[in-house]
């Protein structure tokens, strides 16, 4: 069974995080680059597979800049046995659909049984990618799964909706994405950051791939505008006198909070 891990280095949410005004591209050095905690936890589905499935060969794949190169080397140190990752110029900006694609592309190469994605990255927040990638691929995908169950010709899982939960079944090859419901990751240990150094690193291009960011053929989105979140503004305090409940409630019904 060959399992391919979608990892993504992300600035961490407990800094500061920043879009350019300029350019429209996150500012990667605002705050620490991490590797996204839904992609630690989608790895740990695979490592907890792998460790009770000899044989189970479980990959890291990452569409990133060459300065993410210690992150995806992360995925690694926690277990992985290899990684891909596609690092080009002209991937700058990509938007979604060039991102599935060049995930599509690589994972028609190197093969696959069972791709497991984050549902949400923490930066993008588009939600969208493993299913444009299954779709590329044409192989089914079940998304926002709490649990996981793989089997030698299936995956099965649990998606919970506002109306209830359903359980979904796949045939593999096949492509998940998992929520936060899954659980936290390992941490490295000094033993795998150790082996990790001599584990198998595939850096690919675009070119390899067979494919042309610029390809006039392809529908491409841009940002056309950005703006700044605006500042948060100071809480509202109610102070007792006597009639706090009173107030408390005026200000819930008000902000159509009850
Ligand atoms: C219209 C539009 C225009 C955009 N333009 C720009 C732009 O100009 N500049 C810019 O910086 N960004 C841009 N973005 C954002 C960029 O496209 C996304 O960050 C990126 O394509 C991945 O999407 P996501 O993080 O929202 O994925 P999600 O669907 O939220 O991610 C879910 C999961 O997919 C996997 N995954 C996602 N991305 C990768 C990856 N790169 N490698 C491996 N696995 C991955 C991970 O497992 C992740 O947890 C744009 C987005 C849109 C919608």
């Amino acid at each position: 069974m060959k399992i391919v891990v979608l990892i993504k280095e992300v600035p961490d949410t407990w800094g500061d995080r920043k879009l350019s005004l300029e350019t429209g591209l996150t500012e990667r050095d605002a705050s620490d680059r991490v590797l996204d905690e839904i992609c630690e936890r989608a790895l740990e589905v695979g490592l907890s597979y792998a460790d009770a499935h000899e044989g189970t060969d479980v990959v890291v794949l990452s569409m990133a800049s060459e300065a993410s190169t210690a992150t995806v080397r992360k995925g690694l140190a926690m277990g992985a046995a290899s990684a891909v990752q596609v690092v080009d110029g002209d991937l700058l900006g990509a938007d979604m659909g060039l991102t599935a694609e060049v995930l599509a592309a690589t994972l028609q190469r190197i093969g696959f049984d069972l791709v497991i994605a984050g549902n949400l990255s923490t930066d993008g927040s588009g939600g969208m990618i493993p299913a444009m990638v299954a779709e590329i691929l044409d192989v089914p995908s079940a998304t926002n799964l709490t649990s996981v169950e793989i089997s030698d010709g299936a995956v099965e899982g649990v998606r919970l909706s506002d109306a209830g939960s359903m359980r979904v079944r796949a045939e593999l090859p096949a492509v998940v994405s998992i929520t936060e419901a899954l659980p936290d990751a390992r941490f490295p240990n000094f033993k795998g950051i150790m082996a990790a150094k001599k584990k198998p690193f595939e850096t690919l291009g675009l070119a390899d791939l067979g494919l042309d960011a610029a390809d006039p053929e392809a529908s491409r989105s841009i940002v056309i505008s950005l703006a700044e979140r605006p500042p948060r503004e100071a809480g509202v305090k109610i102070v007792d006198e006597g009639d706090a409940g009173q107030k408390l409630a005026d200000f819930l019904a008000e902000n159509r909070l009850v």
